[in-house]
């Protein structure tokens, strides 16, 4: 006999008169099983008598709980209790006992040391043969590390690890309460969807880093304007919506996204820079605009849309007229997406005079796209949609190229045009890509990159100073000159303009449109051009339509002059007539 067993036996015999009795038969090997699984199993085990009061405990009950033998003996089972479980719990083991002599389940317990811990016991009725109850049998195993493990998964399937906010799957699931509510009770609750505005900028130029606490802190300012019972989501890249309860009024619904428009526009410090971001925001009501949550979601998204489309930072209430414009984009968008294949774009070019000596200074590429069934659509309309799917890059490149070919042909058949201007996109200058496309239009065309000017708007290059500084001066660097173009649209500063490596301003059309006879828009225009020479730059006013406009230019110093009255964008070759006849 080993030790292990005479030990066992003779530890049971000493705890009780009716200790022996649970072990009905001895053969010295079964026995041995019995010790060893005691001594050595990795399950806690307690015994206890009929009372639950503990008569005997193992090693691994020790190592789980930290309790050791002798403070535990003759104190009842429930000590390890951490008082967490359901009310009525104790009764209902009691109960299985009492009727099935098992009961298999979960607790939460307490160990030594007060830490709280979940684990898994089973818990069985021994009795003798005429079905006396002699003991309990408690086998226990922490389950902490898998109900860490569960938790987790729930959390990653369910929050956002950025923010920590609930991710789309848990709002659905939000939204699906709220709308089983809001119908039984009869009340409305409004959902947001929210999109940053100028997010990509903070990413692209000061790291993802920074874009990462810029989402966290537009997380922590949401939820900190709201009620609790709101729920704040992070739905997508830069994407957020708030589901707000009982709503009665739009009126409330306004001045809580007026409060939201308000805390995401205040800077962002972000390791030694600011950072600045807006929000377009769209709502959808219940049941008004939607009584399912696909339905709640694709309007408020519509509705977002439409804020972005009258100027961002704002929001939008949803109106069914705008699902026909979001079925509009959609169609928009997979046209837009053929036609670079079908080679549906063209360009046309449009002639820039020197105001002082009436020569031709240069000529601008403007797109022009004929769809599938030969209509003409505006830039303005398909362009801001090949700027939100990123198709503007390749489009923008294409033109780029095409332009600078043609510029080329002009100097290879003899004939003067001064420079060439194409337009670029924001998006096209947000990513690291602009400085090689042009590289590759002016290695593959011959053109000197001498002859080329770029325009960027205004608006944009307010929206976006950070690493558009180096990627202008790497375009300087090629000889090529820059011009702001729509300006007087944005809100820059004298100090902007300064740190910009920029050639040349281009008046926005809406401000010459009714010069000289306004005379703000006259004021204006004059104070952008003093400015403009007080910086050692060009200043050229587009959309000139008449003479009294094109004198009034001449009057006050304008440089240069682009418009109807000299000339409307026409195709290439008719541009190629033009210039062979051109002074
Ligand atoms: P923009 O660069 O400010 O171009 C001037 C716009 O005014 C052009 O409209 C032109 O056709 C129009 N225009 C010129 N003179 C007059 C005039 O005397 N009166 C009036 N009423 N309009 C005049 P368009 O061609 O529709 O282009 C609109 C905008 O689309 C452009 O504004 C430019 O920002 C953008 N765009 C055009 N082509 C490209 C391109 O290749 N790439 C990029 N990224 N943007 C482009
Ligand atoms: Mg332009
Ligand atoms: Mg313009």
């Amino acid at each position: 006999m080993t030790d292990t067993e005479s030990q066992y036996d003779g530890e049971l015999s000493a705890s009780g008169p009716d200790a022996q009795a649970q072990v009905t038969i001895r053969p010295s090997s079964d026995l041995y099983l019995a010790a060893s699984v005691f001594e050595h199993g990795p399950q806690g085990i307690m015994v206890t008598d009929a009372d639950h009061k503990i008569l005997k405990v193992n090693p691994a009950f020790t190592r789980i709980t930290g309790w050791q033998g002798q403070d535990v003996i003759g104190r009842r089972d429930n000590m390890l209790s951490a008082g967490r479980d359901e009310p009525g719990l104790e009764e209902g083991i009691q109960a299985a006992l009492d009727r099935d002599d098992i009961w298999i389940g979960e607790l939460w317990s307490r160990r030594a040391d007060g830490e709280v811990f979940p684990e898994s016991r089973t818990i069985v009725a021994v009795r003798d043969e005429q079905k006396r109850l002699l003991h309990h049998l408690c086998l226990f195993s922490d389950i902490s590390a898998e109900k860490f493990a569960a938790e987790r998964i729930h959390r990653l399937a369910h929050y956002d690890p950025t923010t920590e906010l609930p991710n789309r799957v848990l709002l659905q699931d939000r939204l699906l309460h709220a709308i089983n509510h809001a119908s039984r009770s009869g009340k409305r609750f409004a959902l947001l969807f929210l999109d940053l505005d100028g997010f990509k900028l903070i990413n692209d130029n000061l790291g993802h880093a920074a874009g990462d606490e810029v989402l966290r802190l537009v997380g922590v300012r949401l939820t900190s304007r709201l009620r609790k019972a709101d729920i704040v989501a992070r739905v997508g890249g830069d994407e957020f919506a708030v589901l707000l309860s009982d709503v009665d009024r739009d009126s409330g619904v306004q001045a809580i996204c007026d409060e939201l428009l308000q805390v995401i526009t205040e800077p962002y410090e972000l390791g030694g820079e600011q950072g600045h971001v807006t929000t377009s925001i769209g709502i959808a009501v219940f049941p008004e605009d939607g009584s399912d949550v696909q339905t709640l979601l694709k309007h408020a998204d519509a509705a977002m849309y439409q804020a972005k489309e009258r100027g961002k930072n704002r929001y939008a209430f949803y109106e069914p007229e705008m699902n026909r414009r979001a079925e509009e984009r959609l169609q928009l968008t997979r046209q837009l997406r053929r036609a670079m294949e079908h080679d549906e774009f063209d360009l046309c070019y449009q002639p820039q005079y020197d105001l002082g000596s009436g020569r031709l200074v240069g000529i601008e590429a403007l797109i022009r796209w004929r769809d599938d069934q030969g209509r003409l659509v505006e830039p303005t309309r398909f362009l801001p949609v090949a700027e939100d799917t990123g198709l503007i890059v390749t489009i923008g490149a294409w033109a780029l190229e095409t332009a600078c070919r043609q510029a080329q042909q002009w100097r290879e058949q003899g004939l003067e045009f001064g420079r060439l201007a194409v337009n670029i996109s924001g998006r096209q200058f947000q990513g690291e890509g602009l400085p090689d496309a042009v590289e590759n239009a002016l290695a593959v065309s011959g053109l000197p990159g001498e002859l080329l000017e770029l325009e960027i708007t205004e608006t944009w290059v307010m929206e976006g100073p950070f690493k558009a500084d180096a990627q202008m001066r790497a375009l300087r660097d090629m000889g090529i000159e820059l011009v702001i173009d729509d300006f007087g649209l944005g809100n820059s500063s004298m100090a902007y303009l300064k740190r910009f490596p920029v050639d040349k301003l281009k008046i926005d059309r809406s401000f010459i449109r009714d010069i000289p006879v306004d005379q703000d828009d006259s004021a204006i225009v004059s104070a952008i051009i003093a400015m403009g020479h007080s910086l050692g730059l060009k200043v050229v006013a587009e959309g000139v339509e008449t003479a009294e406009q094109s004198s009034f230019l001449r009057s006050i110093g304008c440089d240069e002059a682009q418009g109807f009255l000299f000339g409307r964008p026409v195709p290439a070759d008719e541009m190629n007539v033009a210039l062979l006849y051109s002074p």
